[in-house]
């Protein structure tokens, strides 16, 4: 099985790729983990990720889809893996197709974990500090006793740039501007399959809903070696 997890930010897809790794005993591969895992190997192509991320620059697609590409060869995937946050763009789509057939391995599975808006601008922008003594608040999970202010020293609470509402707005419409056109992909042009399961379940009604969507599309579990 290849299943490709989509999520908006705040949908809870950082709970499910590990749990997904550890019941269906395959790698969740993100592409993040690899650049890191490269950078810290030293090679050469580590030594240029370093420079470009240094640089605030993005790391080429080059270079994702190459290590990407040995990655997938790597003999713990030949029973299927789940790549986590990729591929970002059509053209990376339409790489990932090639890799994917190159190494014989079946149309992947798009599982896009949906939340309703409302409730991840909720979860986005939950967290409040108190710009006396420094705590830190989170009104859905650890809420002050008293609405806007600090337990400790009665401060009234702000909220950093990066928890408002604004900034989740913002971050919710950049995911959607370059997700759908992947998904476009993957609808349209025979890339794959889309599911869209319920996002706003408990992590393990949320593992079973894709358990199931894996039972029911994917009838190639393993990967035919060439
Ligand atoms: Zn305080």
């Amino acid at each position: 099985m290849v299943l490709l997890l989509f999520g908006p930010p705040g949908c809870g897809k950082g709970t499910q790729a590990p749990l997904i790794q550890e019941r269906l005993g395959i790698p969740a591969i993100s592409t993040g983990d690899m650049l890191r895992r490269e950078s810290e190997r030293q090679s050469s192509m580590g030594k240029l990720i370093d420079g470009l991320l240094a640089d605030g620059r993005l790391v080429p697609d080059a270079i994702v889809n190459r290590l990407l590409e040995a990655r997938l060869a790597e003999p713990d995937c030949a029973d299927g893996f789940l790549i986590d946050g990729y591929p970002r763009t059509v053209d990376q789509a339409t790489h990932l197709s090639d890799v994917l057939e190159s190494l014989a391995y079946p149309k992947p599975l798009l599982v896009h974990m949906d939340v309703p808006e409302p409730l991840l601008i909720g979860r986005l922008s939950a967290r409040w500090n108190c710009p006396g003594c420094g705590a830190i608040y989170n009104v859905l999970s650890k809420p002050p006793i008293e609405s806007g202010l600090c337990d400790v020293d009665r401060t009234r609470l702000t909220q950093r740039r990066d928890d408002t509402v604004a900034t989740a707005h913002r971050r919710l419409k950049a995911y959607r501007e370059v997700t759908d056109p992947v998904l476009g992909f993957y609808d349209a042009a025979g890339g794959g399959k889309v599911v869209h399961i319920d996002g706003n379940q408990t992590p393990d009604l949320v593992f079973e809903e894709i358990k199931q969507a894996l039972e029911v599309h994917v009838r190639v579990p393993v990967r035919k070696r060439r």
